[in-house]
């Protein structure tokens, strides 16, 4: 099997669901990865090292921002002249854009935020959860190349190895477009939950720590979200002591003590990290559609009925203003911080 593995990168910073494609395609055979851009080398050695056979590099000034008609019209010509049997993508916004413009001129498919893959005699077979991850469905694409967007840290990242190296391919640019990107500006701070191995998250309850005295002249909702920064305060040194990023509950984003950037649930991100630790929160439906297929669940909260505990491997019944200091001070301990 040939399959081509499209390496999403944004201004240079490669989504590392990409090389998570890459040892995908690798377990079912020969595996190219794609580069598009412009300067692009060093993640073309990159690509090498993580296990590409070859890399076909598309580089030209046109491609240097993502936009979505040049990318597609290269992404095309190039699988129609080659041929793959399948062609994988980490699933990103970029990405969904330009496998469903693919997939058009290709007369084909794409199954997206797909779970698993497995050959089934000719067949593809790949898993993806729908229903708000209620229910996995089994499902093929009956086009040819079969297309497929992967779900971020579902599949193993293979490890780089600096002793892999070779020479990357030009492969030509169909750069016809209208349009040029003229900059880009931050809404939000950047928060990348997708990727992170351990995720700490804060709800409603940060806030709630009434012996907590805010500075004089604060009316009821300046306190509270006076309270709230310094619940944050706490979930978010524990995230840096552990490597991790700071999540969210809704009610702690509508109620403005974090951005909607950190939000985790049905109306937020979906994460699957290694290990996620709710501070706080009740644990809605919604959030945990967000949430449960974290590899190991830590809720601290002070409702021992709270429904989170259902779903944590480990619960600590307790105020999350004691618990996640003396939490965050072990972990120092611990690893050495
Ligand atoms: C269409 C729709 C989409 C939604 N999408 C999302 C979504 O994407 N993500 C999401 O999270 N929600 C979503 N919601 C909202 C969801 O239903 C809940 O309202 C929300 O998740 C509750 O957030 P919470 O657990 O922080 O707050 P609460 O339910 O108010 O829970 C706060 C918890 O903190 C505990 N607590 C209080 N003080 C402390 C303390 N000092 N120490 C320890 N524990 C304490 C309490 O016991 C309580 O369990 C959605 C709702 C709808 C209708």
């Amino acid at each position: 099997m040939k399959t081509f593995v499209y390496v999403d990168h944004f201004k240079g910073e490669v989504q590392p669901a990409s090389w998570e494609a890459l040892g995908l395609a690798k377990s079912l055979g020969a595996a190219s990865a794609i580069v598009f851009g412009s300067s692009v080398d060093a993640i073309a050695k990159t690509a090498f090292e993580h296990g590409a056979d070859e890399v076909l590099v598309a580089e030209e000034s046109a491609l240097t921002d993502y936009r979505a008609e040049p990318y597609a019209s290269t992404l095309s010509a190039l699988v129609s002249s080659q041929g793959p049997d399948l062609i994988l993508f980490p699933t990103t916004t970029r990405t969904r854009e330009l496998a469903a413009m693919t997939a058009v001129d290709l007369n084909t498919g794409v199954l997206t935020d797909i779970s698993a893959l497995e050959a089934d005699g000719d067949q593809l077979v790949a898993t993806r959860p729908i229903y708000e991850g209620k229910v996995l469905e089994k499902t093929v694409c009956s086009g040819k190349p079969v297309m497929a967007t992967i779900r971020g840290r579902a599949f193993p990242k293979p490890e780089a190895d600096a002793n892999k190296s070779g020479t990357a391919t030009k492969v030509d640019v169909k750069s016809d477009t209208l349009t040029t990107v003229e900059g880009y500006s931050a809404s939000e701070s950047a928060v990348n939950l997708g990727d992170a191995g351990v995720i700490v998250s804060g709800g409603r309850g940060v806030s709630n720590n009434p012996s907590l005295q805010p500075p004089a002249g604060m009316n009821e909702k300046q306190a509270e979200l006076w309270r709230a920064q310094q619940g944050f305060a706490l979930v978010t040194e524990l995230a840096q002591v552990l490597g991790g990023a700071v999540g969210a509950s809704r009610a702690a984003v509508d109620a403005g003590y974090i951005p909607y950037s950190h939000q985790v649930g049905q109306t937020g991100k979906v994460v699957t990290p290694d290990l996620y630790i709710a501070c706080g929160i009740s644990g809605a439906i919604q959030h945990l559609v967000g949430m449960r297929n974290a590899k190991l669940i830590v809720a601290i909260n002070k409702d021992s009925d709270a429904p989170i505990f259902k779903q944590a491997r480990y619960g600590v019944v307790g105020d999350l203003f004691q618990i996640v200091p003396a939490l965050t001070e072990a972990f120092k301990k611990k690893l050495g911080k």
